[in-house]
């Protein structure tokens, strides 16, 4: 019988970048083993039913919104950096149900998001050189050589801050901390100070207006009270996402139990590579992320190699061509693919294009070059009669100073005062309630 998907050994064998390098491979292949033997973390239920939305999404009766951090870290596995993430990724999806009026496909990019791409493999500070930080599940942070050292223990350690993360996660979206009748009351103290407070408030008073109208008449108000909520990472680490593949036992398909969504990110997506090799035969709906270089040709070449039955909801492209480039480079990438009569999802990373190191060393942002993708996003879709699917965005609940501009005009002087990120700048809380906002006029354009 064929392997229903290739095996390690078989992916190892395969052209393959951005990998780690493990110095003990017995240790590696006892974790790997130990990883194989763990409970699935989503199930595959869920996963196609988070592809069903994203056909939603592809045939534009639906808007995606997947937000979360560049990296996650084991640090940050705690109740209130995870509550506040949250919390803003709902307040923004409430944003854009009510003023854009259109329903949100709500992912997070988080139980999972542990492992980074890198464009260089060390780093040099003063001299020194060290392995590069490529995520938590792969070294630490710190710029030591026993933290830089890469650990495949780490993998387990990704596993259970996944575990951790989901399990709360999905105590808060179904145990009422979603509950829209209680918009006010959680967003009192969240909303305050910010910038679009009183937008928001505004919005949350018609809301409760509405649901109560709604509850007069009688309409059974469950589905105001929990929300479907999925989550999401980069397939960036071969033993780890193959180690998580398991036969559904309904389906006998196999399925990444990692993540509802796993994506492959720009440095890894070669069609003969093993990254597409991983992705081609399990059957959750899957991200490719787009940048630049990309062509239409490359991008239905992906395509069809990761999905040649065209089903419903497979495929999300996540373009990230940056604020001066997208209305040049877009328009032939979307009439390429929509002419071969693919239906994609399309969603703008507004991210990934934008990025740029200050004078002092901070890589950061501007929030009006995010705001002009996005803007550029919805143009050439507005032009071409296509379907603005969603938006892919790094961001935190938090109060950080990592990009610059928004509401309150961080400047770069600002930066210092509470950059956290490990990795790429994320937006923070109330220039994420701004993003949405702004996306929510460009829907009811
Ligand atoms: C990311 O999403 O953090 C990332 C590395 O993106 P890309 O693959 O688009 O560069
Ligand atoms: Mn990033």
């Amino acid at each position: 019988m064929p392997e229903l998907f290739p095996s390690l050994l078989s992916l190892r064998d395969m052209p393959q970048v951005q990998q780690p390098h493990y110095a003990d491979a017995s240790a590696e292949k006892r974790v790997v083993d130990k990883l194989r033997s763990l409970p699935p973390l989503v199930f595959a239920g869920e996963c196609d039913d988070l592809r069903d939305k994203l056909a939603q999404v592809a045939n534009g009766k639906a808007f995606l919104l997947q937000g979360g951090d560049c990296a996650e870290t084991f640090d940050g596995v705690q109740a209130n950096p995870i509550k506040a993430k949250l919390r803003v990724l709902l307040a923004m999806s409430v944003v854009l149900t009510y003023a854009g009026q259109v329903p949100v496909v709500k992912l997070g990019r988080l139980a999972g998001q542990y492992a980074k791409p890198r464009s260089k493999d060390t780093e040099t500070r003063e001299g020194v050189t060290l392995p590069a930080y490529r995520g938590d599940a792969v070294n630490g942070f710190d710029f030591t050589a026993q933290a830089r050292h890469q650990d495949p223990e780490r993998l387990l350690q990704m596993y259970n801050a996944s575990a951790a993360t989901l399990n709360l996660v999905r105590a808060f979206v179904k145990g009422g901390f979603a509950d829209l009748r209680q918009l006010h009351a959680w967003n009192a103290s969240f909303v305050r100070d910010s910038h679009v407070e009183k937008r928001y408030e505004e919005m949350a008073g018609e809301i409760e207006r509405a649901l109560g109208f709604m509850e007069a008449c009688g309409v059974d108000a469950e589905t105001m009270r929990t929300v479907d909520f999925y989550a999401s990472h980069e397939a960036l680490l071969l033993d780890y996402e193959n180690a998580m593949t398991r036969i559904d036992s309904r389906s006998q398909e196999p399925y990444d139990t990692s993540g509802h969504m796993v994506w492959i990110g720009e440095r890894t997506r070669q069609p003969d590579g093993a990254h597409v090799e991983l992705l081609r035969s399990v059957r959750n709906p899957l991200g490719v992320k787009l940048g630049p270089t990309a062509t239409a040709e490359d991008a239905l070449e992906i395509a069809d190699r990761l999905d040649p039955e065209r089903i419903p909801g497979r495929i999300t492209f996540i373009t990230r061509m940056g604020a001066g480039k997208v209305r040049d480079l877009l328009p032939a990438l979307v009439e390429g693919v929509e002419a071969s009569g693919r239906k994609v999802a399309w969603v703008c990373d507004p991210m990934h294009g934008n990025t740029f190191e200050t004078a002092k060393g901070y890589k950061t942002r501007e929030y009006a070059a995010v705001v002009d993708e996005l803007n550029g996003f919805f143009d050439v879709h507005e032009q071409l009669g296509t379907w603005p699917g969603g938006v892919h965005v790094e961001l935190t609940g938090d109060d950080v100073t990592e990009c610059l501009g928004g509401a309150f005009q961080l400047s770069e002087e600002d930066l210092a005062s509470r950059y956290e990120t490990t990795c790429d700048p994320r937006l923070n809380r109330n220039q994420s309630l701004e993003l949405a906002f702004m996306i929510a006029e460009r829907l009811n354009d």
